[in-house]
This record gives structure tokens, sequence and C-alpha cells, in this order.
């Protein structure tokens, strides 16, 4: 961390020595840049109503991960060219992504999201950009820092309060900075939460500059050439995501930004490119990526894999958001097969899991398209042409519902998890949330698919689905979910779902059960019938895209069967108190509005 800092003051001494108007980032990103990219950019920016791209998607005054996504044109696919030394954990040259955008706007420079280098000297990544092409032409580059979103002084605001990191808005710090986050720090995981507010962003922008500006409107490519380590992402939480070590190569899990910690892309979870991957590793090593395996080509011996090399081609033709672009490499044993519903099942596991525990995990992942199947028959059919589960070897702390690859850490997987994560194909990867306050909603709906396990077991020691007393056991094995969640004392109200703090955002009730409880109460006010139609036609509406808060409120509210201002005006008050409001710790007050049959007063419409 010391290390950073020094070489962000020294950017700022330079900018402030010079007295012109490079930005920070452009001296910041020198070290790494082409001889091109130290010339000052600005250049090109008069031309013909031609400006730079935002460097960040999210809303002003956003405290979560502010740094991420960029504006100024559409992500349209990705071509992943994977050149890996697993047993190094290097990219070799010859690595390279190429990414197909669309302008939207006539664009003089635009930025990606690359964190080639951090704070995290261990596991953290230490790559090398070596060349960038815009249509196959020469193009300038450079490493900046975010700003924070909507500043009026735009992305090269020379005050350094700018580039600020910090969990809360204001930033406050030790400076008293007044201005919102540029990005969410990248905390140690011994490291209190508030430790780095006030300290400055690191210069994770990859800023690109063309030999002449693109037109509004216009499809162009560009491709980055890197190579070194991959590695993971210190989290706003303490935790770390992105390129783990494994036995014998990697494993990738990278929940909320990881992914820019071994590829360069458009980090923001309404990004949504599809997907090939072309990945080159050693013969004997198996490589594993979202959607279908199309090849697995075989070659001769080369400098760089002198016993051999092999490049499996996947493909995702659903677009996959930004943190869940999965492309793990090792010595992993993969099967797949298509099943009854007509989707391919992947199962992979590392084979340094004991023979004994892979044939227990087997046991579990056999269940996916039972659980699917389930699922689907509240959800709508599975959006997806594949569904897969890899079970991987490090402690990565986390599982993860990567598009049709489910990963497991830890080299162990369990039946609950798998339901949450499983659910989540619908709720998070086919319809994405609009950003990272929505988190609770795609999780609520995962919670809930554990509460629905546990009420299908219920259902099943009842005597099934096709029984009275079965079907009656899952409504009361909800009912008293609900009922339990509901008598929480003041401390699992006390962050609003749709406002937490980065520290908070992967724990808690605010983004897990207390959402989930609210959809029981939906469940119970709109009745079977057309609860399930919200969900079926929000999957048709949304699905290959993103929802934002507001349209997911208005599908439910479509769905009342009283149409009247006033039922309206009630369901608008239900989603304000479950969703977006922090009740008082110590307090008694929670959400007033639940639902027929259910703890608390109900819903009176
Ligand atoms: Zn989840």
């Amino acid at each position: 961390m010391s290390e950073y800092r020094r070489s962000i003051s020294l950017a700022v001494a330079v900018v402030s020595l010079a007295g012109v108007a490079l930005v920070p980032s452009m001296i910041a990103g020198g070290a790494q840049a082409s001889a091109a990219s130290t010339a000052s950019g600005s250049a090109a920016t008069a031309a013909g109503g031609c400006s730079p791209g935002a460097r960040t998607l999210s809303p002003h005054g956003s405290r979560l991960y502010p740094e991420t996504g960029n504006g100024g044109y559409r992500s349209v696919h990705t071509d992943v060219h994977m050149v890996y030394d697993a047993a190094a954990n290097r990219f070799l040259p010859g690595n390279h992504v190429t990414l197909t955008d669309r302008a939207t706007q006539c664009l003089t420079s635009f930025s990606l999201d690359f964190e080639r280098s951090s704070a995290n000297s261990g596991a953290g990544p230490d790559m090398t950009v070596s060349a960038v092409t815009v249509d196959g032409r020469p193009a300038r580059f450079g490493f900046a820092q975010p700003t924070y979103p909507g500043d009026p002084n735009g992305p090269g605001d020379p005050s350094p309060l700018a580039h600020e990191a910090s969990q809360t808005d204001p930033v406050g710090g030790p400076h008293h900075n007044p201005l919102p986050p540029a990005c969410t720090p990248e905390l140690r995981g011994s490291q209190s939460p508030d430790a780095l507010n006030g300290t400055q962003c690191p210069a994770n922008k990859l800023v690109i500059t063309p030999s002449a500006p693109i037109p509004d409107g216009a499809p162009f490519t560009v491709s980055v050439s890197y190579t070194g380590r991959p590695g993971v992402h210190n989290d706003g939480d303490g935790s770390t995501e992105g390129w783990f070590r494994a036995p014998g190569g990697s494993f990738v899990t990278t929940e909320p930004v990881g992914t820019e910690d071994w590829m360069p892309l458009n980090d923001y979870p309404t990004a949504k490119p599809t997907y090939d991957f072309y990945d080159t590793v050693a013969a004997g090593k198996t490589a594993l990526a979202n959607g279908q395996l199309v090849s697995a080509v075989r070659h001769d011996s080369d400098a760089e894999f002198p016993g051999g090399s092999v490049t499996y081609h996947w493909r995702s033709g659903a677009p996959v958001a930004s943190y869940l672009v999965e492309d793990s490499v090792g010595n992993y044993a993969l099967s797949s097969r298509r099943a009854s519903d007509g989707l391919t099942y992947y199962e992979a596991q590392d084979r340094s899991i004991p023979a004994a525990k892979r044939a227990a995990n087997l046991a579990i992942m056999n269940k996916q398209q039972d659980i699917t199947d389930f699922e689907a028959a509240y959800n709508g059919p599975f959006p997806f042409a594949s569904d897969g589960v890899v079970v991987g070897a490090p402690a990565a702390s986390f599982e993860e519902e990567m598009q049709t690859m489910i990963t497991f850490a830890g080299g162990s997987i369990d039946t609950d998890t798998l339901y949450h994560e499983n659910m989540h194909q619908w709720w998070g990867d086919n319809v994405t949330e609009g950003g990272y306050a929505m988190t609770f909603y795609k999780e609520g709906m995962a919670t809930l698919a554990e509460y629905m396990y546990a009420a299908r077991k219920a259902e099943d020691k009842a005597g099934g689905p096709w029984t009275a007393a079965g079907r009656s056991a899952f409504r009361a094995t909800l009912v008293s979910q609900f009922n339990s969640l509901y008598r929480q004392g003041s401390g699992f109200w006390s962050v609003a779902p749709s406002n937490p703090e980065p520290v908070g955002l992967f724990s808690g009730s605010s983004t897990y059960s207390r959402p989930a409880a609210a959809y029981i109460a939906l469940w119970h006010i709109l009745g079977t019938s057309r609860f399930t139609g919200v969900l079926r036609s929000v999957q048709r509406r949304y699905g290959g895209g993103s929802i934002t808060e507001p349209e997911w409120e208005a599908a439910f509210e479509r769905a009342l069967p009283d149409n009247s201002n006033r039922c309206h005006a009630e369901m608008s008050r239900f989603f304000t108190e479950w969703f977006d409001t922090a009740y008082p710790a110590g307090g008694a007050a929670k959400p007033g509005i639940t639902g027929p049959g259910l703890a608390g007063p109900g819903f009176s419409c």
C-alpha cells in the first residue's frame, strides 16, 4: 500500500509543477504507457463535437464501486484469446482480448477497467500492457485514476480530492473531503472498514485514444495485448476475488469487480457483451468458461508449450455481466451430458480434491437438473442453453453464480447453496441488477430459493407436491420462515437494502434475508399465479439485459388484482419500507406492511 501512495503523490506533484492541464492519470500511467501515450490527448477533444467517453457508469454520489464502468459506447462482444502458462500462472506473449463495442457518442477517447497491479503484492495482479489497437490501428493508451461520478471538472480534475477512496459519501477522511468517493477502498482483510477513506484511488482506468475520433453509432474493435500474472482484487469488505491460484492453474470467481484483475473490460454489471473464449493452455490442462464448449484443438509442441498445447473454444451467445465471466484453467476433470430437459450440463472438479470428496460432491452436482427444473416451474424456462458447476480447490471464501458455470470454492459443494446459485441464473445472470445498489434484488431471490428448498423438503416429507398435505407443508414452511425473520430485532432492519456501504454489500440481512422475506410477503399479497406471472414476465422483458429498482417494483404493481390508486400507494409504501428504509438500531420500528396469513399487519388491498 505504501508503495502505491508514493506513486500517486508523485503524480500529483508532477501535475502541479508542470502547471498544465494534463490529467494526473496520464502521468500515473506513463510508467507503462507506450511512448506515444505520454503526449497530451487534448488535441482531438475539440474535433467536431467529439469528446472523451465517461470513465464510470455509476450514478453521481454512488459509494458502491463508483470507479467501475465506462461510457460513450456499448459493449457488444468480447473475444478472449488467452495464452496461459498454468504452471507459472502467467499470461504469455500472444495473450490478448478483442472487444467489439458500438459508440454512443463521437469519441476522442474511451476507457476500460484493468487493474494491472495492486497493493496486494502476493496474490494481486502484476501484468503489463504491450499494445492497444483500435480497428487494427495502434492507439495511444495510459492508466488513469477514476474521478467521482459527475465531477463537473471532468475526468482530469486536477484536485486530488476528486480521486479519493471511501466507504461513504461524502469521503470525509483526514482532509474533510466533502466530495463523493471516486472508488471503493481496496481493503486488506485485517484493516478496519474506514482505514483507507480519504486515500488516493489506484489508476485502474485504461484510457485509450484512437488515431482518429470514432463517429457516434459506429461499431469498433479494441484489442489489448498483455502479459504477466493475473491476480485477485482486494474488495471494499476486505475479501478478495478474481483470479485465484489453484494447484496447477487457476480458479476464477470475481464478484463484484475482480474480472479486471485478469482482463481489461467494461467492468459494470449492465455492460453485457457476448463472449468467445479461445484459451490456449498446456496439453493436459482444462479450460472452463461460460456457455458451451465448441472445440478443443491440439497443437504440436512449440517454444511456449514444449509438451504441446490445446486451444479450448467456449462460446456464450448469451450476454454475460461483468462479474459473471468464468475462465478457470487447471487440472479439472470435465464432463458434460445432454439432459432430458434439453440443456447441456457441465460438471468440473479440481483433481486435487480427494477422490471420496469428489464422489460426494458429484452426488450433489448431479442434482442440478432437478433443481433447475424445480426453479423453472416458478421463474419460467431456463434462460441459457447450458448450465454447470465447477468445484475448485482454493478457499475463495464464497460461492458464485458465474453464468452457466457456478463456482464452488474450497473443494466442496452443498445442496442449499446450489439452489441459491442456480436461482441466480435467472436473477442476476439473465436479468442483471441495474447497479451495485440493487444487489439485494437478486440476492433476495437467491435466498428465497434456499427457503423454497427447505419448503420442498417439508413437502416431500408430507407426501409430495401432488398431495394437499404436501402443498400445505410447503406453504407452512415459507410462512414460518417469514415469521421468524419478521420477529428479528432492531439490528436486522438497520441498513436499507438499496443503500448499503461497500463493507456490508455481501453480508448481512439487508442484502439477503430481508429482501427474501419481502418476496415471501409479495407472494402472499399476490397469490402464486400472479407472483410467478411477475417473475416470468420480468424474465421475458428484461432477459439478456438489466433491470432498475423502479422497473422491478412496477412489475409487481402491475400484477395487483385491485388497480385502484389506494392499492398502488400501499404497494409503493411496501417497497419503501422493505427495500429503502433504514430503521434505527435499538428501536422497535420495522416494515409495517407484510401480507395475508403472515405475522404483522398484512396488506389492506
Ligand atoms: Zn447470491
